[in-house]
């Protein structure tokens, strides 16, 4: 009776085997999976078209954030505008919730489609200002 489910797993195998479109194992990293739209990764700021950050330093995303790990110090120019001195997230402690998205008036602060975030030391893992205008270090 050990034969029947025996020739059952054997068919299967040759089934997979025969199918290539039931690749399921990919040659990461050469190749990287596709993830969803909806998928939340690392932080961004979106620019304005002086290539600064759109963001106003209003706050909103620093009282959103169910982790507390957003810090900003907001400054004006002599105009009156205002923006982010310091700008901080600590991803060591956030939950990407995506809440911080989704409450900026401006649309300034994005998650990208980045999952691929090593570190050596703790303190990489705080973006500033820079790190969130300079996506390219940070996407895949
Ligand atoms: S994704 Fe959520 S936890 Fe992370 S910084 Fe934004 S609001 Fe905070
Ligand atoms: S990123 Fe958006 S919500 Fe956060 S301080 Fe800047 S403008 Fe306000």
């Amino acid at each position: 009776m050990i034969v029947l489910p025996l020739l059952k797993g054997l068919k299967l195998t040759l089934k997979r085997f025969l199918n290539p479109f039931s690749i399921i194992t990919i040659q990461y990293p050469e190749k990287k999976r596709e993830v969803s739209p909806r998928w939340r990764g690392i932080h961004y700021f979106a620019k304005d078209e002086k290539g600064e950050t759109k963001c106003v330093a209003c706050g909103l995303c620093q009282a959103v954030c169910p982790s507390n790990v957003i810090t900003i110090e907001a400054a004006e120019e002599p105009g009156g505008t205002r923006y982010p001195k310091r700008f901080l997230i600590n991803l060591t402690r956030c939950i990407f919730c995506g809440f911080c998205e989704e409450v900026c008036p401006k649309d300034a602060i994005k998650l990208g489609r980045n999952y691929e975030f090593v570190n050596y030391k703790r303190s990489d893992f705080i973006l500033n200002k820079e790190d969130l205008l300079n996506y390219d270090l940070v996407k895949p």
